[in-house]
């Protein structure tokens, strides 16, 4: 090592040569020097990082004209403008595509720089160069990078435009009125069969918030409510009835359902809502039901008439008179009796829906009025053999009739749709502060759609109408009998293999 002042120098006090060159040998810089007064500028010097950069050795590189480092890649731009700086005897810098000596590409940050004599004729070039290829291949990595990034934003907005448009042509196909909402009960679209229902135009919809539209009639708290929590809980809701006097329609009875949009990206939080009219459904039910209810009641007043007539002929009937005129007597007393108990279902079905059903609650003993109920069941079934097994020993309070009504009502179905079968099975157990009744049979069994709407008035399975009498009442009936004595109803089955319906009810105390 040497101090400043104890550095090499000429004669003329000049850093000396030889410590020149161990410098430029010493820089992490490939660094050459061509000789420009020699013909085709051959490369006079060139340092060790320049040896390893490149590969080639100083014995393949002194006196090799620069353009070996470009192997046949000759066209870049960048050698046009060396040779162009060359010529003008100035400075450049280039990046520049180069190759090792066994040919693998590496990215060249030259600078070159002229030597000039004193009378300003270029003499020498000096290359002063670096191998940038990892900053290289990083900045193509990020433009690649971003096209990728750019073709995804392309093709996302692609994708965003067609769910758009898919939406709007449902929207606008269905027959219903659909309003899109933003997460704050904006208006987003209003279909054609929304504008047409209210008589309303685009302008008085979209970018309105739902409360604001017409006047106010949407803006009902409970619904408020179940519109507000469908995104964050992802609630629907369901089935929502709204009787208002609209502007320029009158009076109708709307129903709503509302679900979030289950789309993807922008159109995520959106929610769709639908809204019916069921004014006329509404009033047509209520006349079939307002019929219903005047029919049976028009019919069982004779019919109460028809029955006491019957008693008397019974009682006066002469015991002399013969077998055949005794049958007809029972016959006739027996389906008046039963046309008696179609005409009360009916007229239940009237009172259930103007809730005028009433709970006798007594205490009665559960399984005496199982076994009695399944008695009367028997006596008319020679074919099958209802088997009761468990009991409850339950002093149960309770509408004893109703109650009995229902588990007569599982044990007939039972039979009735299990016409191949020879038995039905009927199964008590007390769980857990709860009785629990299970009526099995070996029959028809119900389809999983139909199962879901066999408590339905007046539905009866396509399948069952055809073959077996009835009028689809009984289930429903049940269901509001133990729905009113805080139970509930169930049924399990499979199709073709036979149906179980049970029915829990909650032990009450005696006060
Ligand atoms: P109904 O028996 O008069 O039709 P219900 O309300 O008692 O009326 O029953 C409704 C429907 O449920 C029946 O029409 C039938 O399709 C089905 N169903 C009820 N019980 C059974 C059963 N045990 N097995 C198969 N289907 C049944």
């Amino acid at each position: 090592m040497f101090t400043a002042d104890q550095l090499p120098r000429d004669n003329n006090n000049n850093i000396s040569l030889t410590l020149m060159k161990a410098a430029l040998d010493a820089s992490v810089s490939g660094i050459i020097i061509t000789d420009n007064q020699l013909p085709d500028n051959p490369i006079i010097y060139c340092n060790g990082s320049f040896e390893r950069m490149t590969g080639y050795r100083r014995n393949d590189i002194i006196g090799h004209n620069c353009r070996f480092l470009q192997a046949d890649d000759r066209t870049q731009p960048a050698r046009a403008k060396i040779k162009e700086a060359i010529a003008n005897g100035s400075n450049i810098s280039v990046e520049i595509r180069n190759y090792t000596r066994n040919g693998q590409l590496f990215w060249n940050e030259l600078y070159v720089s002229p030597i000039k004599s004193e009378d300003g004729k270029v003499t020498h070039f000096i290359g002063v160069q670096h191998n940038v290829s990892l900053r290289k291949k990083a900045e193509e990595n990020l433009v690649q990078e971003k096209e990728q990034r750019e073709q995804k934003i392309r093709e996302r907005t692609e994708a965003l435009h067609h769910s758009r448009e898919y939406l709007d042509s449902i929207v606008q196909t269905v027959r219903e009125s659909l309003l899109v909402l933003d997460p704050q009960l904006k208006v987003i679209s209003a279909n054609q069969h929304f504008l047409n229902t209210f008589k309303v135009s685009v302008l008085e919809t979209e970018n309105k918030n739902l409360y604001q539209l017409g006047n106010g009639q949407w803006n009902i708290p409970k619904l408020k409510e179940l519109l507000e929590k469908i995104l964050p809980t992802n609630n629907p809701v369901l089935d929502f009835e709204v009787e208002h006097d609209f502007p320029h329609i009158g009076k109708k009875l709307m129903l709503l359902n509302a679900n979030r949009v289950e789309l993807e990206g922008e159109y995520k939080d959106r929610i769709l809502l639908a809204i019916e009219d069921i004014t006329e459904r509404r009033a047509i039910e209520q006349r079939k039901d307002d019929f219903l209810s005047v029919a049976s009641h028009e019919l069982k007043t004779p019919l109460t008439t028809i029955k006491g007539y019957i008693q008397i002929i019974e009682r006066l009937l002469p015991p002399e008179s013969g077998e055949k005129l005794k049958d007809i007597v029972k016959k006739t007393a027996k389906h008046t009796e039963k046309l008696n108990n179609l005409i009360e279902e009916l007229l239940e079905v009237s009172r259930i829906q103007t809730g005028n059903i009433t709970l006798n609650e007594e205490e009665f003993d559960f399984d005496k009025m199982v076994a009695e109920t399944v008695d009367s069941l028997q006596a008319a079934s020679a074919k099958h053999h209802i088997i009761v097994s468990g009991h409850t020993q339950i002093k149960f309070i309770g509408d004893e009739s109703q109650l009995s009504q229902v588990v007569s009502n599982f044990l007939s179905n039972a039979i009735k749709y299990s016409p191949d079968a020879d038995k039905v099975e009927v199964h008590l157990a007390v769980l857990n502060g709860y009785i629990k009744l299970s009526v099995k049979d070996y029959g028809l069994g119900i389809n999983a759609a139909d199962q879901k709407r066999i408590y339905e008035r007046f539905f009866r399975s396509t399948e069952t109408q055809k073959k077996y009498p009835g009028m689809g009442i009984g289930l429903y009936i049940c269901e509001q009998i133990i729905k009113n004595h805080g139970g509930s109803l169930w049924v399990d089955s499979e199709y073709g293999q036979g149906s179980t319906f049970s029915f829990t009810l909650p032990i009450k105390q005696l006060p």
